[in-house]
């Protein structure tokens, strides 16, 4: 037969309470035989199998449901030779440390809740650097599942050069206890699964639990902020520049079109020997070329006004490739066209012309002529349509790219520089936006986002003349 073990508790509180709801259910369980001290007035005597608080002392020892009646009545300590053999004691301190551990899980539960569910990504690592809390956020995040990451060192999300400094970091902290990041928030990058780069704004803090440090790091992805940032800049920048510009281009102007106008009449006239003809056909030829920059520069510096309308991208794409497949510069490249579906987009199919020219311009001018292009339109994020410029040029390094959009950035002898500017500025006004990367296998991608026409978005309705 099994050993029955007795159990009293010194002392009753809710933690006792919880033993002993639990204890009544669980046949395997301490039987209970008492609770010693006062409960108002007399002793407190419950059974395992009846439990019922009694209200007096005689009720007790008259009740065949106690197993046992132990009296106790009026002593401080337990003789314990009056207790049957195998009766534990269960002090009041422990029940009462019981009930302390109970609320801290309690909250403990809670704040896990809290952080699990946190927008920030909240990370944990012990003393070796590895990871022993990742949040839904972190995983969103990084593109790690909370299962993949556990015990793993913290070092799979943070970029490369920074992974040993971070560990020396925590070593030392661990060391000396002392750390100029702890309890502060900074801004530094992050590394996701697919190996992007991106910036974050974190907060370190640290907690001791059982002799051990916790380090805790909630991070925020500023990609999106900082965008938004270099955005504002930009725009700032670029309207600044353009309003210098509107007036250079306005002063330089006027003289201009004077001094083409006399070289044009002069040319007209008989009796120039053949080196004045020379060098008044020069004076012309540049004179054209700088009205030329200077219309440039103007799109540019004024505001665009947008003649827009309904765009079919297919056709669209389709024919202005076409004719320029038929022109010289094309002689040696392949310009191909791919169109997914039947984009319809608000456009001025003028400016999309002068942003598709543009690129291509540039296409032929990064592969020397020779080579192949490919137009193509497909469904982008929601309710966007992605074109996507294709060669397979000299290609541009991928940290210069956002230098290339830069007013006057050119690499070219000829070149104005004034070409993805304006085309980004033409694609901004149409709610879009445009980027660039280099080509995996050489050359370049420019991308351009535009949205999709709204359902049921159409032309202002054409006036019908009254008769
Ligand atoms: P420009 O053509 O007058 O130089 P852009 O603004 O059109 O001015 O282009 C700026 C610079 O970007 C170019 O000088 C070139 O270095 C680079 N670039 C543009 N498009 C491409 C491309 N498809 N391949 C390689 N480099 C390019
Ligand atoms: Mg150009």
């Amino acid at each position: 037969m099994e050993k029955i073990l007795n159990a009293i508790f010194l002392g009753w509180n809710s933690a006792a309470e919880c033993l002993w709801d639990t204890w009544s259910k669980a046949s395997r369980s301490p039987r209970v035989v008492g609770i010693l001290g006062p409960v108002d007035e007399g002793l407190l005597f419950r059974t395992a199998h009846s439990p019922r608080v009694f209200s007096s002392w005689k009720e007790v020892k008259e009740s065949a449901a106690i197993d046992l009646v132990l009296d106790f009545q009026g002593r401080d300590t337990v003789p314990l030779k009056e207790l049957p053999p195998g009766t534990i004691l269960i002090p009041k301190e422990v029940t009462d440390l019981m009930g302390e551990l109970c609320t801290v899980a309690q909250e403990g539960v809670k704040y896990k809740g809290v952080v699990e569910t946190a927008r920030d990504a909240v990370v944990t690592i012990d003393e070796s650097h590895r990871i022993v809390f990742f949040n839904k956020a972190a995983e969103e995040m990084f593109g790690y599942s909370k299962e993949e990451v556990m015990g793993q060192d913290l070092s799979i999300i943070i970029p490369r050069p920074h992974k040993d400094r971070h560990r020396e970091y925590v070593r030392r902290y661990v060391e000396t206890r002392r750390g100029k990041f702890i309890d502060h928030t900074v801004d530094l990058t992050a590394e996701r699964r697919c190996g992007e780069e991106f910036p974050i704004s974190i907060s370190f803090s640290v907690a001791e639990l059982g002799g051990h440090l916790l380090m805790t790091a909630m991070m925020r992805d500023m990609s999106e902020v900082k965008a938004m940032e270099r955005k504002l800049l930009q725009n700032e920048r670029l309207a600044s520049i353009g309003r210098a510009l509107s007036f250079v281009t306005h002063e330089v102007k006027n003289p201009l079109v004077v001094i083409g106008g006399f070289a044009r009449s002069l040319l007209r006239e008989s009796g120039l020997s053949h080196g004045q003809r020379e060098k008044l056909e020069i004076i012309a030829g540049e004179v054209k070329r700088l009205e030329g920059l200077l219309e440039e520069i103007q799109d540019f510096s004024k505001p665009l006004r947008l003649n827009r309308e309904r765009l079919h991208l297919g056709p669209f794409l389709e024919g202005e490739i076409s004719i320029l497949r038929d022109s010289e510069i094309c002689r040696e490249v392949r310009v191909d066209v791919s169109v997914e579906g039947d984009p319809v987009v608000r456009a001025d199919r003028e400016r999309l012309r002068q942003v598709l020219v543009n690129l291509i311009k540039n296409s032929l001018e990064a592969m020397e002529k020779r080579g192949n292009i490919l137009v193509k339109a497909a469904q982008g994020s929601e309710g966007h349509v992605e074109i996507t410029v294709e060669d397979d040029g000299k290609g541009i390094p991928e940290d210069k790219v956002e230098d290339l959009f830069q007013p006057f950035f050119t690499t070219k002898p000829g070149g104005t520089g004034l070409g993805l500017p304006l085309c980004r500025k033409i694609v901004g006004d149409h709610g879009g936006e445009m980027s660039m990367r280099p080509r995996p296998g050489g050359g370049t991608i420019v991308t351009i986002r535009l949205p999709l026409e709204e359902e049921g978005e159409e032309d202002p309705p054409r006036e019908v003349p009254s008769r």
